[in-house]
């Protein structure tokens, strides 16, 4: 897609600070890092977001997400990383090509956790019967 900011730097027609390329994804360093080390799997493929990725292409992104993320948080001197996928608008996706982040962690580095919230009765309960009729249509 030429108006993709992703697709344009899988195409080498922008650039990017690549760390990996493989036949199936590609993974640059974050331009406005959350933290040091900060990067992102990108597939060549281009699907909006996670939904859409074909089932085959899944094991390849998640296999360059751990070996890259492996090596960064080496590098990164960190011991811990969040992966993260953010999907639809309204969880914070800005660009509309699938992108996994790994996001490195280290104590006290101030990054706050999501907060939580309660379920009232038997909410998760009918929550989850809802779940499954869906997952008979997906
Ligand atoms: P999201 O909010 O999940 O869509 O994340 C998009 C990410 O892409 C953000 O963390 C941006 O900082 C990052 N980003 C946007 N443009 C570029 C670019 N040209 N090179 C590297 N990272 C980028
Ligand atoms: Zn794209």
């Amino acid at each position: 897609m030429n108006d993709c900011i992703f697709c344009r730097i899988v195409s080498g027609e922008i650039p990017a600070t690549k760390v990996w390329d493989d036949d199936n994804c590609v993974v640059f360093m974050d331009i406005f890092p959350v933290s040091r080390g900060h990067i992102l799997i990108v597939p060549k493929k281009h699907v909006d977001n996670f939904v859409s990725l074909p089932v085959e292409l899944i094991l390849p992104l998640f296999a360059a997400a751990q070996k890259v993320a492996t090596a960064t948080v080496r590098a990164a001197g960190a011991p811990a990383f969040n992966l993260t996928i953010n999907n639809g608008r309204e969880s914070g996706q800005e660009v509309f090509h699938l992108h996994l982040h790994v996001i490195p962690r280290t104590a006290g580095d101030g990054l706050k956790t999501w907060p939580k919230i309660s379920y009232v009765e038997d909410e998760a309960v009918a929550l989850s019967a809802k779940i499954k009729s869906e997952l008979e249509k997906v």
